[in-house]
């Protein structure tokens, strides 16, 4: 049977307090909403904030963005009260990827491993690894532009 969401508010009591859409159906252990479409299990505040909003970002998770007392929390299915967190170490990780062996590979295409690694710290203090092929080329066409420049200038 597929999800319609006509079908879906079926699941859903609103709240008339807080338009909190409380779901009804089953809930994990932590007290969040799930249900089940085409065999496979999903977060109900994640179906419903996809069939408001369109598709999701795999790694982006939704938190409930009003406070205690407006919001009734895990349970609530609003999309209007839910908002898209993508925490900075998922920005940095997507700008790497990881082959089966764990190995990152960069934006284009070089592994990430042994002599190819450069370290970054990053503003928030995190140690980041980047491709050293591609800094270097960085710095090579940043070096390049600076001698144009000067001699531009001269
Ligand atoms: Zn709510
Ligand atoms: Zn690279």
């Amino acid at each position: 049977m597929e999800l319609t969401a006509k079908l879906f508010q079926t699941y859903i009591k609103v709240l008339p307090q807080t338009s909190c859409w409380e779901y009804l159906g089953a809930k994990d252990s932590q007290g969040y909403g799930r249900i089940f479409i085409g065999g496979k299990e999903c977060k109900a505040q994640r179906v419903a904030y996809q069939m408001e909003y369109g598709p999701l970002p795999s790694k982006a998770r939704l938190l409930h963005l009003l406070p205690v007392g407006q919001c009734i929390g895990r349970a609530c299915c609003n999309p209007g009260h839910l908002k898209i967190f993508e925490p900075l170490s998922h920005i940095a990780e997507s700008q790497t990827r990881k082959t089966t062996l764990g190995v990152k590979i960069c934006k284009n295409g070089h592994r990430i491993t042994g002599d190819n690694i450069v370290t970054e710290t990053r503003p928030d203090g995190r140690i980041q690894e980047r491709c050293r092929i591609c800094c270097q080329e960085k710095w090579r066409t940043r070096k390049a532009a600076l001698k144009e420049m000067k001699m531009a200038t001269a």
